[in-house]
């Protein structure tokens, strides 16, 4: 006979931890699986660690509202659990007069997105604040900023532990059967588990996973995509207090340098389409076009100074031709299994939305 419980959760990114705990919040008994032997080991790991502003996504998109309202809920839990973190500012910067007009569409994009704090600067005041920098133009986000996605994370566990629920590492699920009864869970060890309500926060592996639940229309689950980001890492300390984008490029936010807490400087991600989400591999031959694109806006970045650092997988749900998707949330309500959310496509700025994509998905189900 298995085991009966309300809420699973597969998957303990942040994401995943941040549904938990929503739901745990609720007063509802939750249980995460993760398929790994610790938490956090996925996207997250592997990524800028950037509170962003919510100046990218279109308006009205899922994107764009969940990371507006996470970031100031991010801010504010950061504070009051005393979760590392730094709203550093970001400057968006102009190499030349061309691309001034992609510096407008990000102005008008931010204030329909509800961003109204963008501060237009011109070469002299942005050098004033960065000195090292090479721009004709910046647009500056001071509420832009960075965190210890780490420390959010066992913050959330924490919270999730304190509300009763728990995390089963070492527990990949394997397979599921919705029935009337509720969705029939399979540990990859042949465990089961009958949940009233099932979320699959399984990042990369959730579309994979989603095909393996019986009963879920296969028509309601995106083919999965992968984008790599590169990033290198610079010797030496950056001369650099804020982060630096570039004007963007397709597909990703272009070569931008962003800090660490400890004030280590890396460049990236890049955008590289693979076949295997498990390629991360830095190639150092990219280094080449990571300096010329660096160069544009710090002219001061010696030779060698970079090294390959790491690189991280965007779980896309378009083909590379196509424009990027929005965060996919589907709830009952599309794809008609109840008690059961996926989540497809968190990419970034999925880090940065994570407490409202909990609060989203926590509503679906009160
Ligand atoms: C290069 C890059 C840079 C980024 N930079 C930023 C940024 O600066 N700011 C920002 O806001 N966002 C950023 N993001 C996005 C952000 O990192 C992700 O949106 C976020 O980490 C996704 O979290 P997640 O919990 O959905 O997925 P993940 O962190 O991937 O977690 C999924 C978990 O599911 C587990 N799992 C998989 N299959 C199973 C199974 N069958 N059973 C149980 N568990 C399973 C995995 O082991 C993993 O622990 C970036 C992403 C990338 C790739």
């Amino acid at each position: 006979m298995s085991e009966a419980v309300d809420c699973v959760v597969a998957g303990a990114g942040v994401v995943g931890l941040a549904v938990a705990r929503a739901l745990a919040l609720q007063g509802r008994e939750v249980m995460v699986l993760e398929a790994a032997d610790a938490i956090g080991t996925g996207t997250r790991s592997r990524h800028s660690e950037v509170l962003h502003a919510g100046l990218s996504a279109p308006a009205g998109s899922l994107k764009a509202r969940l990371c507006v309202q996470g970031r100031e809920m991010l801010y504010a839990y950061c504070a009051a659990r005393g979760v590392p973190h730094r709203r550093c500012g970001k400057l968006i910067v102009a190499t030349s007069l061309e691309q001034i007009p992609s510096l407008q569409g990000i102005e008008a994009r931010a204030k329909a997105n509800g961003v109204h704090d963008l501060v237009w600067l011109d070469a002299v005041a942005a050098q004033a604040l960065e000195p090292a920098l090479q721009c004709v133009a910046a647009l500056h986000s001071p509420s832009t900023g960075i965190i210890d996605s780490h420390g959010l994370m066992l913050a959330l566990q924490g919270d999730l532990e304190h509300a009763g629920g728990l995390v089963a590492l070492n527990s990949p699920l394997a397979q599921a059967r919705c029935t009337a009864e509720g969705i029939l869970l399979q540990a990859a060890d042949g465990t089961e588990l009958l949940a009233r309500t099932v979320v699959n926060a399984a990042g990369l592996a959730a579309p994979d996973l989603a095909r393996r639940f019986e009963g879920l229309d296969p028509r309601h689950v995106p083919v999965p995509y992968y984008a790599k980001g590169n990033y290198f890492t610079l010797a030496g300390r950056a001369p650099f207090t804020r982060l630096i984008y570039p004007a963007p490029e397709a597909a990703g936010l272009g070569v931008h340098l962003t800090l660490d807490l400890g004030g280590q400087a890396r460049f990236g991600p890049d955008v590289q389409w693979v076949g295997d989400p498990a390629d991360l591999q830095v190639d150092p031959a990219r280094g080449d076009a990571f300096y010329a694109e660096v160069r544009k806006y710090w002219p001061g970045l010696a030779d060698g100074a970079l090294l390959p650092g790491y690189a991280g997988m965007r779980p896309k749900i378009t083909a590379p031709d196509e424009p990027a998707a929005d965060f996919l949330i589907q709830g009952p309500a599309v794809h008609g299994v109840p008690g059961l959310v996926n989540l497809f496509g968190i990419e970034s700025p999925g880090l940065t939305s994570a407490l409202a994509i909990g609060a989203h998905v926590a509503a679906l189900f009160s």
